[in-house]
């Protein structure tokens, strides 16, 4: 029997003492998460410079304060949560009750992507704990010193029954997968997202997809250009571009291309400095073949900012590229780095037409104050989430779901939805004995039948 196959036999059993089903007995691993995260905060600080030289004041706000958060926010709900739900009872049923019950699905596979290596890793962790499942996390092999920083800290508090960190790459993950899981949540790219969705069909488990795609970002004429700057070369910039709701590209209305590039400018010197690479702000790319990868993307003769490259160092500048179409290479896949394309255009339909033929993507900005064409914006378009005059902060607030739609993945997290992802919500009919109307039963009559079709319709 290999070491995985342990784990989750472990784990199918743990579950099945229905141990897991205790509210305290969740909350006592969820605090227990929560002070092993914080006591050891230096430790994953180091890794996450090491991996990709991010600060602690980011690590902190991209990603430890949003565990924390999730932590504290079903520590605070989960009896609520918890709770069997009363709803009302069809004529057909009456005198009954009908209730709704939320159940763990058992025995819960979180796959991280590393470029959030810990908050995408844990947040999901979380919500499965909270709706009592066990849970193993597979951590994303690139991101080699968060991985083996979860690992130790969890491995070494956590019974392997409940919580279990499994290192390593595309074998390790390819023997998880042979596995009967309760439900897979994974987050990466939408090429693997495939792969796991075909594996988790052998067992019908159901998958999250937590996946990317193009997100774009509409700058209308009536934008305020300043703050739409600064807004989105902090969202641009944050994590060296390799956010998956990242503003991909820019669809900039005719006439606001000049003003707003000159205001992207100014944004980036007073958020990097004029020495970007000495900014400890900016964080480097995760390894030489997404470097090299982002290299192939960039067009020499439609850089208008930017450009400068250190492959030792895997540093990219932030870098924007004008005069771009929707047939330029940096627009045929999603570029999860700092590498900002412009595309201008004057039809505000054709814009939109332009974005609904592709995939739907993850995320949609939109920077005006005109409802009428943000409403039109959101009528048409379907992508995972938005905001409107910001980007990426939508994910920061709980009581929105966040995922994707279609080619950017399926199913939701965060807050409420998270603890929904992981629940089954079983639904009773409680029936009286006291009587039994002889209306369903045969022999059938014509009056059996309208009355039933007064009651039924
Ligand atoms: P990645 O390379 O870290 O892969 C993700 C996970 O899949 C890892 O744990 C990895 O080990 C596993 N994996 C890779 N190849 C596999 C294979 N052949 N078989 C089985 N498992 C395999 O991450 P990535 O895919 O490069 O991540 C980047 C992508 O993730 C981007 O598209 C980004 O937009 C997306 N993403 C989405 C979200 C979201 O919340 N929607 C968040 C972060 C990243």
């Amino acid at each position: 029997m290999t070491e995985i196959t342990n784990i989750i036999n472990k784990q199918r059993d743990f579950f099945n003492s229905n141990t897991t089903k205790d509210i305290g007995f969740r909350k006592t691993q969820l605090k227990k998460l929560y002070a092993i995260l914080k006591s050891n905060e230096q430790l994953l600080d180091e890794a996450i410079y090491a991996d990709f030289r991010k600060s602690s004041f980011e690590n902190y706000t991209t990603e430890l304060s949003i565990i924390y958060h999730e932590i504290k926010l079903a520590l605070k709900n989960l009896n609520n949560w918890t709770r069997t739900q009363r709803v009302g009872t069809d004529i057909a049923n009456l005198p009954g009750k009908s209730y709704i019950i939320p159940e763990p699905l058992g025995n819960t596979l979180v796959i991280g992507a590393w470029n959030y290596p810990y908050q995408l890793s844990i947040l999901p962790a979380v919500s499965a704990i909270a709706a009592g499942n066990t849970v193993i996390i597979k951590p994303s092999e690139l991101a080699k010193n968060t991985s083996a920083a979860m690992c130790k800290i969890i491995n070494e508090n956590f019974a392997e029954e409940i919580l279990q960190v499994v290192e390593g790459g595309i074998e390790e993950t390819t023997l998880l997968l042979k596995e009967k899981f309760d439900k897979i949540f994974y987050t990466g790219s939408s090429e693997v997202g495939k792969i796991i969705m075909r594996a988790a069909a052998d067992h019908l488990c159901p998958v999250v997809l937590e996946l990317g795609g193009k997100s774009p970002v509409f700058i209308l004429k009536d934008a305020n250009i300043h703050l739409a700057a600064k807004r989105i070369v902090w969202a641009k910039f944050l994590n060296g571009g390799q956010t998956c709701v990242a503003p991909d590209y820019l669809l900039v209305e005719k006439g606001l291309k000049d003003k707003l590039v000159t205001a992207i400018k100014k944004e980036i010197q007073s958020q990097y400095g004029s020495n970007i690479k000495e900014s400890e702000a900016f964080v480097r790319i995760i390894n030489k073949r997404h470097f090299n990868r982002l290299l192939s993307l960039l067009d020499k003769s439609k850089i208008i900012l930017g450009g400068n490259t250190d492959i030792d160092d895997l540093f990219i500048s932030p870098t924007l590229m004008g005069d771009i179409s929707f047939n330029d290479k940096v627009m045929q896949e999603e570029i999860f780095g700092p590498i900002l394309p412009i595309i201008e255009f004057e039809d505000f339909d054709w814009a939109i037409k332009m974005v609904k033929e592709r995939p739907k993507p993850l995320a949609l900005y939109v920077f005006s104050n005109n409802t009428k064409r943000i409403n039109k914006i959101h009528h048409e378009i379907s992508f995972g989430s938005g905001a409107v005059n910001d980007a990426i902060m939508q994910l920061t607030n709980v009581n929105l779901p966040f995922g994707g739609v279609g080619y950017s993945g399926m199913g939701s997290y965060h807050g409420k939805y998270g603890f929904d992802t992981f629940s089954h919500y079983k639904s009773i009919l409680k029936k009286t004995n006291l009587f039994e109307p002889s209306i369903k039963y045969a022999p059938f009559t014509s009056l059996k039948k309208k009355i039933i079709s007064l009651m039924l319709e």
